[in-house]
């Protein structure tokens, strides 16, 4: 397909700590696998995935980075105001709860106000070793007037859905 039979061509980023599952939610949802090793080689990764949504057709180009916070204080890429920002943190690592903000402030001075944000916190089939309640997550989205979406990429639970829910925002910003 060419640009021009895309009702929407959209950009995704990824941010949050090392080891959260950035990489396995997105080669889950465009690959549909998982893998126990899904590390980005090299400092970023890239997918294309096509939607339909609402009788739209939507290209997402979806940017998997390796940034380290403590060496970089913007976003490693420019950002339209409609492209879209995944937070993602780990449920099992309290420490990737504690960067949210720092990532939150991160983005904030990159992009326009109305950019969407999901936060999501991932690994929730590991649920005896849980350190964040989704009830702490919650109040912290609020906080940041940003949506809270708990999902698996090694179970496939609320992949999709999140990628839908942003897409949707994304539409309607
Ligand atoms: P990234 O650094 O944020 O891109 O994280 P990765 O996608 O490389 O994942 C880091 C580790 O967590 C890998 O060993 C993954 O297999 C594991 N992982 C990712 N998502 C999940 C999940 O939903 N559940 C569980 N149990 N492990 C996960
Ligand atoms: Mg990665």
């Amino acid at each position: 397909m060419k640009a021009k039979d895309y009702d929407f061509i959209f950009k995704v980023i990824f941010i949050g700590d090392y080891g959260c599952g950035k990489s396995s939610i997105l080669i889950r949802y465009c690959d549909k696998i998982y893998h126990e090793y899904a590390y980005t080689a090299g400092r970023f990764d890239f997918k294309f995935h096509t939607v339909k949504m609402l009788g739209k057709t939507i290209k997402l180009q979806i940017w998997d980075y390796n940034v380290d916070r403590r060496f970089n204080t913007s976003l490693p890429t420019q950002l339209r105001p409609k492209d879209g920002i995944f937070l993602v943190f780990d449920i099992t690592n309290r420490k990737s709860f504690n960067s949210v903000n720092g990532w939150y402030e991160t983005a904030k001075s990159s992009i326009s106000s109305n950019t969407p944000i999901v936060l999501v916190g991932n690994k929730c089939d590991l649920e005896s070793e849980r350190q964040v309640s989704y009830d702490e997550a919650k109040e912290l989205a609020d906080n940041l007037n940003i949506v809270y979406i708990e999902t698996s990429a090694k179970r496939n639970n609320n992949i999709e859905a999140v990628f839908n829910f942003l897409t949707l925002l994304m539409i309607n910003s």
